[in-house]
């Protein structure tokens, strides 16, 4: 699933394209052409958390959420498309380009004076990758939630958004803090924490390059041949880059969602039903599939 790097990522590359050129056409699946916003100027491309925003004219707002498999593909107008249109949720055309999402479970066209009170977008926290961001009321929220593990805090884009399953796992290695961890159990210099990493490893992935996690790299800079991208997402049952010992894994939900951890560097102190619960791994054995 896209994260918030990679949706601000694509913000970045659309704004050009797009900002302050007219609408030649808008089409959706669940309605087909939308005529009366032909030619209208698209004012705003933002990116709120996973969420795409197009403000288009003076009072639409074109909400996409990619999901699990939503992709946005860009053409110049008139080039063959390189998937099916059968899966197109959106397309979006200026005078040169078309942009067409295919897959996204959310494409909806809000008022904008709707968005304020949108059941999602109206309740999301503070994006981790606005200008500024404000620790100590993420803090808050997150007292407010009732997330039963620090992994379900990170993913809860009521406390704050962008942070989906990658940075969920890479972000409690780097804070040494078990998924299972009771975030009662956390004071708020270690759930601020939490989000400053999460905050940092967004920021520092913005580039054009592949997403990583075990260094920040510069404009045109890569990693050693062979080196792991990420600490401990998608490395189950491999050496952890800190410790040695081995990645712990296990999948879990409807979505078969994937978090991974050391057992070592990430002990269970803390934990909902430590050493009993679904997270228990004893050091160096991986546990569930990697
Ligand atoms: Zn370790």
């Amino acid at each position: 699933m896209p994260e918030g790097d990679t949706v601000h990522k694509l913000v970045n590359a659309m704004r050009p394209l797009l900002e302050g050129r007219a609408l030649a056409k808008l089409w959706l699946r669940d309605r087909g052409d939308v005529p009366e916003l032909a030619g209208e100027r698209v004012a705003e491309v933002a990116a709120l958390g996973k969420h795409f925003l197009f403000v288009l004219g003076e009072r639409a707002v074109l909400h996409v959420h990619l999901g699990m498999n939503g992709k946005w593909l860009r053409y110049a107008r008139g080039q063959r498309w390189t998937r099916s249109a059968a899966t197109a949720v959106v397309r979006l055309d200026t005078a040169d380009w078309s942009f067409v999402c295919h897959q996204a479970p959310v494409c909806e066209l809000l008022r904008r004076r709707d968005v304020a009170l949108h059941p999602v977008l109206s309740r999301l926290g503070p994006d981790l990758l606005a200008p500024e961001i404000d620790l100590d009321l993420v803090v808050a929220r997150a007292r407010r939630r009732e997330a039963r593990s620090a992994a379900e805090l990170l993913l809860d884009q009521r406390v704050a958004c962008g942070v989906g399953n990658v940075y969920k796992s890479e972000v409690l290695f780097a804070e040494r803090v078990h998924p299972e961890r009771d975030p009662r159990t956390l004071g708020d210099d270690a759930i601020a924490a939490l989000y400053a990493t999460a905050r940092s490893l967004l920021r520092q992935n913005l580039g054009g390059w592949k997403r990583t996690t075990v260094r920040a790299l510069a404009p045109g800079e890569s990693l050693p041949l062979g080196m792991p991208r990420l600490f401990v997402y998608g490395r189950g049952g491999e050496p952890c880059l800190r410790c040695g010992a081995r990645i712990a894994s296990r999948l879990h939900g409807d979505d078969a969602r994937s978090t991974y951890w050391c057992p070592r560097c990430q002990p269970a102190q803390g934990a909902a039903g430590a050493g009993r619960g679904p997270y228990a791994a004893s050091h160096g054995s991986p546990r569930g599939a990697a």
